[in-house]
């Protein structure tokens, strides 16, 4: 047989794998890349589940959406938000199709791990001061320590009013931080397991060294801090109580590499789909079908409280924007199909023997479709039907979007989930598409943005559909 020949059939009869960046023209990687310009501002500005929850609505608004009411009546082409606790939004723009042929659902989530400040966290040791944390969702302990962190969160005051704190974000701002030991007194602490190299209670955040005056006395550098914390907040030390604090990364994104192809950052997981769905959702007009996007709290820890996605806050709103249209909010959910915008793990050329290349997500493959997640055998998973990965399929290749699938890892090394499941519970079509990370979870991970720019194109497409 003829090269050429062997070439075109292998052209026709084969998977096309090539490097995203290799297939896009020019003018698309100019546009791909000034598109992740804007990802990055998102990045910096919204780190946690609370600022991501603000810098939504407040673009919403802007882009013209008003504050969902389930006593009004809406057209085509209205734009509504519902802001659910500060810590989850939804986003929805009317489509001309009634609604009982169900809506577009798109659903990422704004929390990622980090360390949460403990409901008593202010302490003094060896006139040292510091915070105590639990952290949130998973992480390799090692990798927290050493890191400059910022803290954010709210404190609310036993009189009910509240704060905002943001600090360590600004080139002026103090950071905090997790000591580790020198390795030349580390031999036994190399001895532990890796999963308890750092343990939980040793990530202790250092907050201050010096006390206050230098009065006699216990406490002095706790007292010296509280007093600082009481000029700037105007808060006594059991307003910890009803606080959210968390400390996270300090530093800002960044690219990444000679040819700045990559984008390093905190919190990518699951930013990088929020931020792409919002634009996608943002600039849409007058679509065919209802788009509704979703922005999630508490995907980290299990999607379980009001704001996490196993509660009853998406089926209420679909259920009332149902009935302003007279329809019954179950009709709409059993008609409706979902992405589940949630990041993949990017096959790693330095610890290739936990994947299986041939089913893994590579870094400027695309967007990563995901059949299905959870572990050993699919445990946790809704599998999406071939059907309608037959037709997310189509609605890519036909929009030219630049698109891979691959799976978590091997089987019976890990596993992991999304939020996929409980929107499938709900009787939607559900597939989870989404941006493959690097190094997932840890304080600086990886992504590429052809892989950015290909899941706006993806979502872009869905929610015109
Ligand atoms: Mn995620
Ligand atoms: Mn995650």
């Amino acid at each position: 047989m003829a090269e050429s020949t062997v070439k075109e059939l292998k052209e026709k009869l084969f998977m096309n794998k090539k490097n995203a960046a290799a297939r896009m023209s020019g003018e698309e990687l100019k546009k791909c890349d000034k598109f992740c310009e804007g990802y990055k501002q998102f990045l910096d500005i919204a780190k946690t589940e609370r600022e991501a929850c603000a810098e939504i609505v407040k673009q919403a608004k802007s882009r013209g959406f008003s504050e969902f009411d389930s006593k009004a009546k809406y057209k085509p082409g209205d734009k509504v938000y519902y802001a659910n606790r500060e810590k989850s939004v939804i986003l929805a723009v009317i489509g001309r199709q009634p609604i009982e042929k169900g809506v577009n659902l798109v659903a990422a989530h704004i929390d990622s791990p980090r360390l949460d400040m403990k409901q008593n966290p202010l302490y003094e040791k060896d006139e040292v001061a510091y915070f105590k944390t639990h952290y949130y969702g998973g992480i390799k302990k090692y990798q927290w320590p050493t890191v400059p962190l910022s803290l954010h969160g709210v404190i609310v005051k036993s009189d009910g009013s509240k704060v905002s704190v943001n600090i360590g974000e600004d080139d002026g701002d103090p950071v905090f931080c997790v000591s580790d030991l020198l390795p030349h007194l580390a031999s036994q602490q190399y001895k532990r397991p890796s999963t308890e190299l750092v343990k939980g209670e040793e990530l202790n955040l250092i907050i201050g060294s010096r006390p206050f005056k230098d009065d006699e006395g216990s406490e002095l550098v706790k007292l010296n801090i509280m007093m600082i914390l009481n000029e700037k907040y105007g808060i006594t030390e059991s307003d910890f109580i009803s606080a959210e604090l968390e400390a996270v990364p300090a530093f800002k994104a960044k690219d990444v590499g000679f040819d700045r192809s990559l984008v390093g950052a905190y919190g990518q997981d699951d930013r990088v789909c929020a931020y792409t769905e919002l634009m996608a959702v943002l600039e849409l007009k007058n679509p065919d079908r209802t788009a509704v996007a979703i922005l999630t709290d508490k995907e980290e820890t299990g999607s379980d409280g009001n704001t996490g996605l196993r509660s009853a806050y998406l089926r209420y709103f679909i259920a009332d924007l149902a009935a302003s249209f007279g329809v019954k909010g179950r009709t709409v959910l059993s008609n409706s199909r979902c992405l589940s915008a949630d990041v993949n793990a990017a096959y790693d050329p330095t610890f290739p023997d936990v994947f299986e290349k041939n089913n893994s997500a590579l870094l400027n493959g695309g967007v990563c479709v995901t059949k299905y997640t959870g572990s050993r055998g699919k445990s946790g998973t809704s599998d999406a039907s071939a059907e309608f990965v037959g037709e997310v399929r189509a609605l890519l290749d036909k929009n030219g979007v630049i698109w891979q699938t691959g799976e978590l890892g091997k089987i019976d090394i890990g596993g992991g989930g999304t939020v996929a499941a409980y929107i499938a519970n709900l009787d939607v079509d559900t597939i989870d598409v989404g941006v493959p990370v690097m190094s997932m979870h840890a304080p600086y991970e990886i992504t590429a943005k052809t892989d950015i720019y290909a899941a706006y194109k993806a979502f872009e497409a869905f929610v015109n559909n």
